[in-house]
């Protein structure tokens, strides 16, 4: 296990202290399984835990498997959402795509009062947004979003083609929801293009610490605290970020606003990003997955820190709104 913290370090110290200790605490949990409807997810190891939190002034801490390549799966789909609200505005997205938790899988083949998709955070409402993300070609999209989600992390990022692959050649269900949205009129254009786009925007390669990075990007109004540069609107984030918080963790999304109380998305490869807004972006990758397909040690870790430091946005001692001059004296 390895800190990292940067030149800052000494006054990161509690906060060390508590990733370190929940980082011991859920090194050794082997609850959950890794996800195998994309056979090439099955591959990962088990035993890789990495988490690391990013504030808005570009300042990370790290620990674990933090540095460690995986899939960015659904957590691309706050960014990709962001994208098509930022080219078409909230008036256009919100015809196509609802704002309403669905109560059900990622995957399900289903559709608020039978119209539109739910919400962009589960399949049906992310392949929608896919579709509305500037560029006539799937690649013209792919590199958009591409762009948009190196941007969030401050990095150039790339793609995993045999995830990509592995994905493709499986996703029936994913084109059956892709069919079922053009009969809808919900897509206007050809649906194997838009689901290439789909299938590749959720194979680029990213660690627990980018993820952190993008959540901080989100925490510090859309701007990356590391390069300065703007990645999505002012209006796009708060829009993003409510959609995150009420419908970001699957059918567990409100268990997980009851306990933890941060917008939050996760992905079936293991990766979780959550955003304490103005202050950081957390990010954390372990694999095993529970039966709603969140990672378990994700999970766990983000609910612990958060009572730990009163980070709950509804916590009554309000912490969570200060953490970093209440933590760290700033
Ligand atoms: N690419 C995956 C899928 O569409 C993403 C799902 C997820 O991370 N929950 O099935």
């Amino acid at each position: 296990m390895s800190a990292e913290p940067n030149s800052s370090a000494n006054r990161y110290e509690g906060v060390i202290q508590s990733l370190h200790q929940l980082h011991e605490k859920y090194k050794d949990c082997r609850e959950g399984a890794l996800a195998t409807y994309i056979p090439e997810l099955s591959h990962a190891d088990p035993n890789w835990f990495g988490i690391a939190l990013a504030d808005v002034n570009g300042h990370v801490l790290e620990f674990g498997d933090s540095q460690i390549e995986f899939t960015i799966q659904s957590v691309s789909k706050p960014f990709i959402y962001g994208v098509a609200l930022d080219a078409l505005g909230r008036d256009e997205v919100l015809r196509l795509i609802g704002v309403e938790p669905s109560g059900d899988a990622f995957n399900s083949i289903e559709m608020q009062k039978g119209e539109r998709p739910y919400n962009a955070m589960i399949n049906p409402g992310a392949i929608v947004a896919t579709s509305l993300i500037p560029g006539k070609t799937a690649s013209e999209k792919v590199e958009h979003a591409l762009h948009t989600l190196s941007e969030a992390a401050g990095r150039q990022l790339r793609i995993d083609e045999n995830t990509y692959r592995s994905e493709s050649e499986t996703g029936h269900r994913n084109r059956a929801i892709g069919y079922f949205l053009r009969n809808l009129n919900l897509l206007d254009q050809n649906v194997d293009e838009v689901l290439e786009a789909y299938f590749r925007q959720c194979s680029v390669l990213v660690t627990a610490r980018d993820l952190a990075m993008m959540g901080a990007t989100l925490a510090n109004m859309g701007t990356n605290p590391l390069t300065g540069r703007p990645v999505l609107g002012l209006e796009t984030v708060r829009d993003v970020l409510s959609v995150m918080f009420t419908c970001g963790m699957y059918d567990f999304a409100g268990e997980w606003a009851f306990r933890v109380g941060m917008p939050a998305k996760s992905g079936v490869s293991g990766g979780l990003t959550a955003v304490v807004n103005r202050q950081f972006g957390i990010g954390t990758f372990s694999p095993l997955l529970d039966p709603m397909g969140n990672s378990v040690r994700g999970v766990r870790f983000c609910r612990d820190l958060a009572e730990a430091h009163g980070l709950h946005a509804f916590n009554f001692t309000n912490v969570g709104s200060r953490f970093i001059e209440a933590t760290l004296g700033l």
